[in-house]
C-alpha cells in the first residue's frame, strides 16, 4: 500500500490537521479533503527523550515538529544530531513495536 503523505482540511472551516481527527479541532466538522503535503520541511523544534514508550528500541529518540506547507507535524527525527531550522523530508517507516506488532508511519529525514 502506498502510503500518502497528505493532511486533512476541514471543508466547513479550513483547518489543515495532520494526523487526522474525526471530527475539527476547530469547529467539529466531520467532513474532510485530503491535501497534499510539501515533500520538504523545516524542523521547528526538537526533543530527545531519553526514557521513551514502550517499543522504542533504540533511546534516546528524537522527536520532533517539523512545518510542511502551513502545518505542523510531530514525528520522530532520524538523527541524533537535530538542528532548529534544518531541511527534512518525510519517509515511510518502522516507527516503533506495541504488544507484539509493527507500528509504521512517517519519519522526517534530514536532508
Ligand atoms: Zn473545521
Amino acid at each position: 500500500m502506498e502510503q500518502k503523505w497528505v493532511a486533512y482540511r476541514c471543508k466547513a472551516c479550513g483547518k489543515l490537521m495532520l494526523p487526522k481527527h474525526d471530527r475539527c479541532l476547530q469547529c467539529k466538522g466531520e467532513e474532510f479533503e485530503e491535501v497534499e503535503l510539501p515533500q520538504e520541511g523545516t524542523l521547528i523544534t526538537w526533543t530527545k527523550l531519553y526514557f521513551p514508550p514502550e517499543g522504542i528500541e533504540m533511546p534516546p529518540l528524537t522527536l520532533g515538529i517539523a512545518k510542511f506547507g502551513e502545518v505542523h507535524v510531530l514525528g520522530q527525527v532520524m538523527t541524533d544530531d537535530p538542528k532548529t531550522g534544518m531541511r527534512v523530508k518525510p519517509v515511510w517507516g518502522h516507527l516503533r513495536k506495541l504488544r507484539g506488532r509493527d507500528i509504521e508511519g512517517f519519519k522526517f529525514q534530514p536532508l
